[in-house]
C-alpha cells in the first residue's frame, strides 16, 4: 500500500473546497509538536509530506494527501499551540469539526499523543469531539524511544484506561518511534486492515 506513490493532493481551508470524496480517507490529528509530520514521513517514507504541512499558510487547513491511489490520508492541523491567536483556533476548529461529522468517506482518525505526556486535558477536548461526532478513532503514541519498556507499557495502560468508556474510541493502543522506527510497520498493517474491512 506505501509502496507507490504520494502525492500532495489538496488543501482545504474551509468546507466548500473540500475534495470529493473519491477515495477512503484516513486522517492523523494530534497537538502540535507530537510528531505528525515525522510519523507520516515514517509511513509513507517520504519526507515531502511534512515539508509541505509546515509551510506558513499551510498548517492551519486540511492537507489531502493521495497515498499509492489506495487512500487518501489527511494530515490535520495541530492544535494546543499557545501562540494561535484564539480567532484562529476557533475558525480552525470549526472546520475540523465541520469536517469529521460530515464525511462518510473518514475511515478512522488516528489521534497521535506523546508518550511521555499522555492525554492531556486539550486533547480530551478533541476526543470529546470524536465522541460526539461518532467518528472511529484510534490512539498512536509517538516517541516511545524516549520511554524504558515498562515506561511504555504503563503509558499503554494508562491510555487504555483512560479511553475505555469512550464509545467512538478503538481499544487497541498503538506505540510508535519514528525515529527508531518501532511500530511503524504495525501501524502500517493496521492501516492496510482497515482499508480491506
Ligand atoms: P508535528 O508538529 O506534530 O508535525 O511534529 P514533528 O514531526 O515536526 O516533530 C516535533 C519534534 O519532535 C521534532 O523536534 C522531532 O525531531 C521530534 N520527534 C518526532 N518524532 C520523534 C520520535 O519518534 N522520537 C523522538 N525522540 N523525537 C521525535
Amino acid at each position: 500500500i506505501f509502496a507507490g506513490e504520494a502525492d500532495f493532493m489538496w488543501a482545504a481551508n474551509s468546507l466548500k473546497n473540500l475534495p470529493p470524496q473519491s477515495k477512503v480517507e484516513i486522517a492523523f490529528a494530534g497537538r502540535s509538536n507530537v510528531g505528525k509530520s515525522s510519523l507520516v514521513n515514517a509511513l509513507t517514507g517520504r519526507n515531502t509530506l511534512a515539508r509541505t504541512s509546515h509551510t506558513p499558510g499551510r498548517t492551519q487547513q486540511l492537507n489531502f494527501f493521495d497515498i499509492g491511489g489506495h487512500f487518501h490520508l489527511v494530515d490535520m492541523p495541530g492544535y494546543g499551540y499557545a501562540a494561535v491567536e484564539k480567532e484562529k483556533v476557533q475558525a480552525w476548529t470549526k472546520l475540523i469539526h465541520d469536517y469529521l461529522r460530515g464525511r462518510a468517506s473518514l475511515a478512522r482518525v488516528y489521534v497521535l499523543i506523546d508518550s511521555r505526556h499522555g492525554i492531556k486535558p486539550v486533547d480530551a477536548a478533541v476526543l470529546d469531539g470524536l465522541d460526539t461526532a461518532a467518528v472511529s478513532y484510534q490512539i498512536v503514541l509517538t516517541k516511545a524511544d524516549e520511554l524504558k519498556k515498562g515506561e511504555i507499557e504503563k503509558c499503554i495502560a494508562d491510555t487504555a484506561q483512560k479511553i475505555a468508556k469512550r464509545p467512538a474510541a478503538f481499544p487497541e493502543i498503538m506505540p510508535t518511534s519514528s525515529r527508531s522506527g518501532d511500530g511503524i510497520p504495525e501501524l502500517r498493517a493496521n492501516i492496510a486492515r482497515l482499508l480491506h474491512e
